[in-house]
């Protein structure tokens, strides 16, 4: 009797340890001295909240003992989880690995620098319950420095917005709240995690922001430096045609590969009822280097449209393939 009493138990808390509520995914490369902070900072917040959590950290192949830190952590406490990445490849693979190995309905991403207040949490649960699919933190009064990172963070701001047409005052805030659903197809490259309300409005996703907290950096360094505005430039560009061609490439190099071989027909049946017609001569004409050229990059464009449309169809139908490696999952 005791014994199915106590297997009930055990029942039911593994239900609850397998299906949590809220996961909360957090990078983290080289952040050794903030993790202890952090973890307790985000299990108060959540356990006066009366929240059903856990908390996923990814080691982001830290060199600086946080590896040893999480795995230590990772047995002492049940509500963590380490995953161990083999090398360092960046924030946004780190975070994707956090989704993956994340359970709850609800994922919260935050950094692991204690930039972000994990007091914050329960406000960006609030919102997402009156019906949105990702709530976004807006750091209103942002704690870094003006020239390297203001500066360059309010421009790409502003051409996000442009070119995304989801409308947040800040994209780069790491502090975000989304529907497990949301995270669990997306395909994470380059530096996108910035762009996954973009990648989710895409998917069709309510969007919305709430101003959160910031904290200057108390412990370690920032890991970027202004090198950082160039590559999210690239991966916007490459959003923009996400957004414009994925599906559908053939519409943006067909048409232009039609235009352009038309023109060059023309231009073309035109040289030659000259020649053939009233027998003057073209070899020397500028206009025929201009037909040629124009039918030829006209085709060109056309297979490449085609060729584009083929790729897209095994980019969406291929296996998902994983852009990490683990090495270990403590916890
Ligand atoms: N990070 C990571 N891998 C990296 C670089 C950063 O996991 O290659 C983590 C880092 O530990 C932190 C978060 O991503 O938790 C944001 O990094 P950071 O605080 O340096 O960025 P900033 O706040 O200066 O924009
Ligand atoms: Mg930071």
């Amino acid at each position: 009797m005791n014994d199915s009493l106590s297997s009930n138990i055990l029942q039911s808390s593994e239900i609850i340890s397998t299906f949590p509520e809220i996961s909360i995914v957090v990078p983290i490369y080289n952040e050794v001295e903030s993790l202890s902070h952090l973890i307790d900072a985000i299990a108060l917040t959540l356990q006066s909240n009366q929240l059903n959590y856990e908390i996923i950290c990814v080691d982001d192949g830290s060199s600086d003992g946080s590896t040893e830190k999480l795995r230590q952590l990772a047995k002492e406490r049940n509500d963590l989880r380490a995953v161990l990445l083999r090398r360092n490849y960046g924030q946004t693979p780190a975070m994707a690995a956090g989704f993956q190995y994340a359970k709850g309905r609800t994922i919260v991403t935050l950094d692991g620098d204690l930039q972000n207040d994990p007091a914050d949490i329960p406000e960006l649960m609030a919102k997402l319950d009156e019906g949105y699919d990702l709530v976004s933190g807006w750091r209103k009064q942002r704690q870094d420095d003006a020239v390297t990172r203001l500066l360059p963070s309010k421009i790409a701001n502003w051409l996000i917005g442009k070119v995304t047409e989801v409308k947040l005052h800040d994209y780069g805030c790491s502090l975000k709240a989304y529907r497990a659903e949301l995270v669990a197809d997306m395909n994470l490259y380059g530096e996108l995690h910035r762009f996954l309300p973009a990648l989710a409005y895409i998917e069709g996703a309510k969007i919305t922001e709430l101003p959160v907290r910031h904290h200057a950096r108390r412990f370690g360094k920032s890991k970027y430096g202004l090198g950082r505005t160039f590559r999210v430039l690239m991966d916007l560009l490459t959003i923009y045609f996400m957004k414009k061609f994925l599906t559908k490439p053939m519409h943006g190099f067909g048409l232009l590969g039609m235009i352009s071989m038309l023109l060059g027909i023309v231009l073309g049946a035109y040289l030659t009822f000259l020649k053939l017609g009233l027998g003057q001569s073209i070899g020397n004409r500028p206009l025929l280097i201009l037909a040629v050229l124009l039918f030829l990059t006209g085709v060109q464009l056309f297979s490449f449209g085609l060729l584009a449309e083929l790729m897209m169809r095994t980019y969406h139908e291929s296996q998902k393939r994983p852009i990490y490696r683990v090495r270990d999952v403590v916890g």
